[in-house]
């Protein structure tokens, strides 16, 4: 059966606080890379030891940046991964960083947001991105890492598109369901169902659509609670094989204690659903 996982932070990202990570309970975490002065080796050494401490695996670290804005999705295709042009080589640089990080904390997966890529193969932006794309690769596959690229900025069909441009063997996809309706990039199991081969790690988030998809932020809601079909996600993913952590994203780091009590019901809902499925 699937471990559970949480996402988590140390001092950057919205994930649940390093010092919580115990209370959740859970065999696994993904971590939102630091920030550079919170990646030195005495760090690393502390956050090693605290998580062999708890039992705790690290199963990714992802990257993100200063000056990302999620606050609507014309601002998320301006501020957000390796697409932004003037922003692209310290991006690349920083993570660098973060993929040396991921190799010293024992971590063979780095992940980010890309950010919106141009969709039609002749526009003039998407050239650039994809050799930053296998750039960044190329570093990770030095460490023995894979890189995942989030899901949710783009149709599966697109996102298979790019991953073949790139043409590395070690670009893999972080699937989050929840992000592919938040975003209105189409139904989710269907995305799931043709990316399979490409998927090494999941989120569970849930949401609710949008009543103007594409345009306007749909909803993220508890796991549950949207319109994923959080028991048919865990359906498909067994049906595609996948064995490996099922993270609970949930985004609402301005109320900790609900987040904390909102991912406690995300775990049971998810151990029933498994009980069921896997017998
Ligand atoms: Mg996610």
């Amino acid at each position: 059966m699937n471990p559970i996982g949480v996402f988590a932070s140390v001092d950057a990202g919205l994930g649940v606080s390093w010092d919580v990570i115990e209370k959740v309970g859970v065999p696994t975490i993904q971590l939102h890379a630091p920030h550079r002065q919170s990646r030195g080796p005495e760090v690393v050494e502390r956050l090693r030891q605290q998580l062999k401490q708890i039992g705790v695996t690290l199963t990714a670290v992802f990257g993100g940046f200063e000056g990302e804005s999620y606050a609507d999705i014309p601002t998320v295709g301006r501020t957000i991964g390796l697409v932004p042009p003037e922003t692209r080589q310290e991006r690349l640089q920083e993570m660098f960083e973060i993929s040396d990080f991921a190799q010293q904390m024992g971590c063979d997966t780095v992940a980010l947001h890309i950010g919106v890529v141009p969709h039609d193969r002749n526009d003039p932006q998407r050239a650039g991105i994809v050799d930053v794309t296998r750039e960044l690769c190329q570093h990770c596959g030095r460490h023995g890492q894979f890189l995942h690229l989030e899901t949710g900025q783009e149709s599966a069909e697109d996102l298979i598109a790019f991953i073949d441009d790139v043409g590395v063997d070690n670009l893999r996809i972080n699937f989050d369901p929840a992000n592919m309706i938040l975003y209105g990039m189409g139904d989710p199991l269907e995305a799931l169902k043709k990316l399979a081969p490409l998927v090494r790690s999941v989120h569970c988030k849930d949401g609710t659509w949008s009543d103007q998809p594409g345009v306007t932020w749909g909803q993220e809601v508890p796991l549950g609670q949207g319109d994923v079909n959080i028991k048919a996600y865990l359906e498909t993913l067994r049906d595609i094989g996948y064995t490996g952590p099922l993270t609970i994203e949930r985004e609402i780091p301005q109320d900790p204690e609900r987040q904390l009590r909102e991912i406690g019901d995300a775990v049971r809902l998810l151990e029933t659903y498994l009980r069921e499925l896997h017998g």
